[in-house]
């Protein structure tokens, strides 16, 4: 693979749906990755890592959202399932879902891994075979990319990072994924490690980072400029208000304004497709409410601080000229419209629900129902939905299930497939 000719890019690659959802005391519904799914996609986001087609319980809500890919509804974003790289996942992630046709397959690379997780019992040439061995699986059953995932790569000697990804790369593996797993690299040591492949393994890279030490951030940018200046397009794994494994990952909105409002950064290093930050508040908003955990007042863009001015001279700076204090608009990402609260009487779609009060509140969006039958029946949806989320549904969902119904009713049908003990 020759080096390209024009510039390399800067893409998203949000992982949200698979390291946000495996967080520890977290996780979402079918119907809620979904709608990070759609966001993502109003959002510009170039891919999501939508989920893991090895688990039973993932396997109809992934159908299902490759079938809004196939009806243009989840169009242009590409849906990726991660998944171990050796052959057994492979096999079956196309027996579970068999119209997948983006992986990342994902194994351990360090020295630190080979001894404390497989115990001395696989050599790196090990580790090689069994991933090369993967990524040939996931060719022959139709895979039409691969990224692979060097996972713990930051503490990997980088000689060895190289051999693995030439060797991915010769298997026909698209992309390369660098894997800060524990947020251990700081912006000089990934800018390094990132031109240092793109030169050598000349393989597009993925950028993973986490904040343990307060860098995911900071990290991703300079890895991204690292692969950009190696050669290489670049490929930003962020998550939405950065909520991921222990300290969390890049956030997702936060990553999008380091690139683009930062000191001169843009000038050189662009993103391969634009970004529509006015869906950011919406997306944090949603995240925030689905994950029920609040966005932190001080998240770059979305926070509830985020343009909040109180001593005497930055209130007056900012009222003069908002230059003054502010680097971007409120306005840029989605802020500033005034919200509805009701403080007096509220119907709610719950797992109880009646027929009146549903069509109440639908009509309140201008959703009408041309029989009562109709409507009986997208009220049980909302209910099994509501038993899943165990809280009301934003208008949103009401309206995806309401357009939606048989994709919805897919998302909902968590019958265990097999139980092989009884
Ligand atoms: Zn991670």
């Amino acid at each position: 693979m020759a080096k390209k000719e024009q510039t390399p890019k800067i893409y998203f690659l949000d992982v949200t749906n698979r390291d946000g959802v495996q967080t520890a005391k977290l996780g979402l519904s079918k119907l809620e990755k979904t709608m990070i799914n759609i966001y993502l996609n109003e959002m510009g986001v170039f891919q999501s890592e939508f989920g893991f087609p090895t688990t039973r319980h993932e396997a109809r809500y992934l159908e299902a959202n490759l079938e809004l890919v196939e009806t243009g509804v989840l169009k242009p974003i590409r849906l990726e399932g991660w998944i171990r790289a050796i052959v057994g996942d492979v096999k079956t992630a196309f027996k579970f879902v068999p119209n997948i046709k983006h992986l990342n397959l994902s194994i351990s690379t360090s020295e630190q891994m080979l001894k404390g997780k497989f115990r001395g019992k696989k050599t790196e040439d090990d580790i090689i075979k069994e991933m090369t061995d993967a990524v040939d699986a996931a060719k022959a059953m139709g895979a039409e990319s691969i990224g692979v995932n060097a996972e713990d790569a930051s503490r990997t000697d980088l000689s060895f990072l190289v051999k693995f990804g030439l060797a991915a790369r010769e298997h026909g593996a698209d992309r390369l994924r660098y894997c800060d797993t524990l947020g251990y690299d700081n912006p000089f040591t990934i800018y390094d490690t990132l031109k240092a492949l793109g030169e050598n393994v000349e393989i597009p890279l993925e950028v993973h980072c986490h904040g343990d030490l307060g860098m995911a951030v900071a990290n991703s940018l300079a890895g991204a400029k690292g692969a950009v200046d190696g050669g290489q397009d670049a490929y930003i794994n962020t998550t939405v208000n950065g909520i991921g494994e222990r300290a969390g990952n890049a956030d997702l909105v936060a990553t999008v304004l380091a690139l683009t409002k930062s000191k001169g950064f843009a000038k050189k290093y662009q993103l391969g497709s634009p970004i529509k930050l006015s869906v950011a508040a919406k997306i944090a908003e949603f995240a925030s409410y689905a994950f029920d955990v609040p966005i932190p007042m001080n998240l770059p863009g979305v926070g509830a601080n985020a343009f909040a001015h109180a001593s005497g001279i930055h209130a007056d700076g900012v009222l003069k000229d908002p230059e003054n204090y502010e680097l971007y608009s409120y306005k840029e990402l989605g802020r500033g419209t005034p919200k509805f609260v009701e403080t007096g009487r509220e119907i709610i779609s719950g797992q109880y629900s009646g027929i009146a009060g549903f069509r109440h509140l639908m009509g309140k969006m201008n959703v009408s129902f041309a029989s009562r039958d109709e409507a009986g029946d997208i009220l049980e949806l909302v209910r099994y939905a509501n038993v899943q989320s165990h809280k009301p549904l934003v208008e949103d969902e009401l309206l995806f299930i309401a357009k939606h119904p048989l994709i919805a009713q897919k998302l909902l049908t968590l019958t265990p497939l097999v139980l092989e003990t009884m």
